[in-house]
C-alpha cells in the first residue's frame, strides 16, 4: 500500500513539475496570406510541409479570425490581446518617426510585457508596424531584443536597403529601403529578408534554449512587393505567371523557416514544452497574387476573405495532435491564452477581450469561446462628401455559424456552415437574428473610439498638416 502511495506522488510530483516547467512561445505572424495558399488549407500549387507540420502535430482552427482586416490593427489587437478600437488604433500607421501619437498608445499592455511578468526572454523579428517614434518601439514595449524594420512593408533584397536610417527617408514608401535595426542599432545585412528573420529567430533559440522565451516573429512575406531569390523560385516550374510564382516563392521560403526553427527546438529537446502559433494578419491582398478560394474578397473587407486567415497552434505536451475545432475564435486569445497557461493571477489594468482557448481545445468545455465576434472596419481610402472628409465604415459580427455583415447600404446574413462563400444573403429568412446581432453590434460599438490618428490613405493630408515630417 505505501509502495502504491509513494508511486502516486511520484507521479503527481512529475506532473506538476511538468506543468511547472514554462512553455516557450513562439507567434509566427505572416503578412496577407491567401487562406488557400498552404497545404492544410488545400493549395496543390505550393507545398508547405513544415506549415502543414505543425498544423498536423497540434490544432488547427477552421474557424480563425484576426481583429482587422488590414496590417497595423490587426497587429495592434494581437499584441495586446484587445479589440484595437478601444484604444482608437482604427487606421493602417503611417511611417512617422517624429510622431510619439503614431501607433500603439503607452496606456497598452503588451503581450511581451505579459510574458516579462514572468522574467521570460523577448524578442521581436521582423515587421513591427506600431509606431516608429523611438517611445513607441519594440524596445519600449516589452522585448528584449529586436531585429527588423518599422514600417508596414520592406524590399526583400539587400542591395535595396540604401537608406542609412529614418534621416534619408523622405516619403512614406521610400522607408521600405531602410537598413534593417538590430535593437536600435542600423545594420549591414547579406541575406534575403525572409531568410535573414529566420536565421535571428534561430540564433535567439539557441541562446535561449535554457530560459523560458517568447519569440514575436513577423514575416512581411508574402505581402508585396513581390520579391523572391532563385532558390525559391526554382521550385515552382509549373506556374507560369510570374506574380504568382514569386509569390509562391515568398510563401516557401518562410515554410523553409518553419522547417528550421521547429529542428533547433528538437536539437535542444525543448520542442514538445513550446507552444507555436502559425496565422496571418490578415486576408490575402488583391494585389499580391495570392489565393484566397474558397473565401469571397480579400484584405481590407470584412468579408471572410479580409479576416478569416489559416490559424494553428501546436503545443506537443498539452494538445493533441491532429485536433479540429471549429468554432470561432480571434487572435485576440493567443494574449489570453498565455495568460491563463504563464500568469493567470496577474492582474491586468485593461479589459482583455480573448478567451483562454485550452479549455475548448481540449474538450474540457464543451461550449463557445466567444459567443459574438467583432469587427469596426473604419474604411481606409477617405472620400470628400458636401465639403467634409468621410469613411465608409462598415460593421460585422459573427455568432455561432452566423455572420452580420452591414456594407455600403447592403444588409447581410450568411449561414457560413453552408455558406463559406457569403454568395446567399438569408436575411430574409432569418430578421429577427439580423436585428439582433445589429443591436449587439450598435452597443459594441459604444465601447470603441475613432480613429486617434491618419491612416496610410491620409499620406497627403497628414504632411500638410506636418511640414517638418522629413525634416530632421
Ligand atoms: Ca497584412
Amino acid at each position: 500500500m505505501k509502495k502504491i502511495l509513494l508511486f502516486c506522488l511520484l507521479v503527481l510530483f512529475s506532473c506538476d513539475f511538468k506543468n511547472d516547467t514554462l512553455p516557450n512561445v513562439i507567434v509566427i505572424l505572416v503578412d496577407d496570406l491567401g487562406y488557400g495558399d498552404l497545404g492544410f488549407t488545400g493549395s496543390n500549387e505550393i507545398s508547405t510541409p513544415n506549415i502543414d507540420s505543425l498544423a498536423e502535430n497540434g490544432v488547427i482552427f477552421t474557424d480563425g479570425y484576426v481583429s482587422y482586416a488590414v496590417c497595423s490593427p490587426s497587429r495592434a489587437g494581437l499584441i495586446t490581446g484587445r479589440y484595437q478600437d478601444t484604444f482608437g488604433y482604427g487606421l493602417n500607421a503611417l511611417y512617422t518617426p517624429k510622431d510619439p501619437d503614431m501607433g500603439l498608445p503607452l496606456s497598452e499592455f503588451t503581450i511581451a510585457d505579459l510574458f516579462k511578468t514572468k522574467n521570460y526572454k523577448t524578442l521581436a523579428v521582423g515587421k513591427w508596424h506600431l509606431g516608429a517614434h523611438e517611445s513607441l518601439r519594440p524596445l519600449n514595449r516589452g522585448f528584449d531584443e529586436f531585429f527588423g524594420f518599422l514600417t508596414g512593408g520592406h524590399q526583400y533584397f539587400p542591395e535595396q536597403w540604401n537608406l542609412a536610417d529614418e534621416t534619408e527617408v523622405k516619403c512614406n514608401f521610400c522607408a521600405y529601403r531602410t537598413k534593417l535595426l538590430r535593437n536600435e542599432e542600423r545594420i549591414d545585412e547579406n541575406e534575403y529578408l525572409t531568410d535573414a528573420l529566420s536565421r535571428e529567430t534561430v540564433s535567439f533559440i539557441d541562446k535561449s534554449s535554457k530560459s523560458p522565451f517568447f519569440i514575436y516573429l513577423a514575416y512581411n512575406a508574402p505581402h508585396g512587393p513581390l520579391q523572391a531569390t532563385d532558390k525559391y523560385l526554382k521550385r515552382f516550374p509549373n506556374i507560369k505567371d510570374k506574380r504568382r510564382k514569386t509569390y509562391a516563392a515568398m510563401v516557401s521560403s518562410i515554410d523553409d523557416g518553419v522547417g528550421q526553427i521547429v529542428a533547433i527546438l528538437k536539437k535542444h529537446e525543448i520542442y514538445d514544452n513550446t507552444i507555436i502559433y502559425f496565422l496571418s494578419d490578415n486576408g490575402g491582398a488583391s494585389s499580391n497574387a495570392s489565393n484566397n478560394a474558397p473565401l469571397k474578397s480579400h484584405k481590407g473587407t470584412l468579408y471572410e476573405g479580409g479576416i478569416r486567415i489559416p490559424f494553428v497552434m501546436q503545443w506537443p505536451n498539452e494538445i493533441k495532435s491532429g485536433t479540429i475545432f471549429k468554432k470561432p475564435i480571434i487572435s485576440l486569445d493567443i494574449f489570453a491564452t498565455s495568460k491563463a497557461i504563464i500568469n493567470p493571477d496577474l492582474k491586468l489594468k485593461n479589459e482583455i477581450h480573448g478567451q483562454n482557448l485550452l479549455p475548448y481545445i481540449k474538450g474540457n468545455d464543451g461550449g463557445y469561446p466567444h459567443e459574438h465576434l467583432y469587427w469596426r472596419n473604419n474604411g481606409h481610402q477617405p472620400y470628400i462628401e458636401n465639403g467634409v472628409r468621410a469613411r465608409y465604415i462598415t460593421h460585422a459580427v459573427r455568432y455561432k455559424n452566423y455572420k452580420m455583415f452591414i456594407r455600403r447600404g447592403d444588409s447581410m446574413l450568411f449561414d457560413l456552415s453552408s455558406d463559406i462563400g457569403e454568395k446567399n444573403n438569408i436575411i430574409d429568412k432569418n430578421r429577427p437574428l439580423f436585428n439582433e446581432l445589429v443591436k449587439k453590434s450598435v452597443e459594441w460599438n459604444k465601447t470603441l473610439m475613432d480613429p486617434i490618428f491618419l491612416g496610410l490613405r491620409d499620406d497627403e493630408l497628414y504632411n500638410k498638416l506636418n511640414p517638418d515630417r522629413y525634416i530632421y
